[in-house]
């Protein structure tokens, strides 16, 4: 893509405005979406922190699942930060019975898995795929990536060491042109998850 791609940002509910800012200041278009028709134009769409049980009934209402998740299967570039994460997962637990999602990870998000004492934290990750510079993370009432599927790659985890869990933490993921992280760039300085984002739309 020669052109400066358009990126939408789903702006039914969450931190619409932080993904906006990101965006542009990545030096991409960025406009807030919210109907079918607002999508014809976009060439990647991002999902933002949030509420997900909000999302999912506002889209539910607004008859917005049908047209996101046809897009998704045609192959648009989706992001999705924290909500947005769970919003881009087949698989929801401890979410509410009638939550739906738009689907494409083959991941299941545990919503909520850092517990109440850790309602929020941060913590500094190695990302390969951003460089060698570590990601200062935000985390805030933050789902957990507890399983993936074969074609899932991981960008990111919180080592056991960190935690003083069993295992690592799974916290961004990629499959094709999808991804997601548990925390949430887009109230932080730091551009380069939305460029990797960025660099999917434009290799698409
Ligand atoms: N706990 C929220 C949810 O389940 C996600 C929190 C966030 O996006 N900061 O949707």
């Amino acid at each position: 893509m020669s052109k400066t791609p358009t990126i939408g940002v789903l702006a039914i509910q969450g931190d619409v405005r932080e993904h906006i800012r990101a965006l542009s200041d990545s030096g991409v278009n960025a406009v807030a979406v919210k109907t079918a028709a607002s999508f014809e134009n976009i060439d990647g769409l991002v999902i933002p922190g949030g509420e997900s049980t909000t999302m999912s009934i506002l889209a539910i209402k607004n008859d917005l699942f049908t047209p996101l998740r046809a897009m998704q299967k045609s192959g648009m570039p989706m992001y999705g930060s924290c909500a947005g994460l769970i919003m881009l997962s087949n698989t929801v637990t401890d979410g509410r019975a009638d939550q739906e999602t738009i689907g494409g990870l083959d991941i299941v998000a545990q919503r909520n898995a850092f517990g109440r004492q850790v309602d929020s934290f941060e913590i500094d990750l190695d990302i390969p795929a951003i460089g060698d510079e570590p990601f200062h993370a935000l985390f805030i009432r933050a789902p957990l990536v507890a399983s993936i599927g074969p074609e899932v790659e991981v960008l990111a985890t919180i080592p056991a060491a960190a935690t003083n869990d069993e295992n690592d933490r799974i916290v961004a993921v990629r499959q094709g042109n999808v991804m997601a992280t548990s925390f949430h760039p887009e109230i932080t300085d730091d551009l380069r998850i939305h460029q990797l984002f960025i660099d999917i739309v434009r290799a698409s």
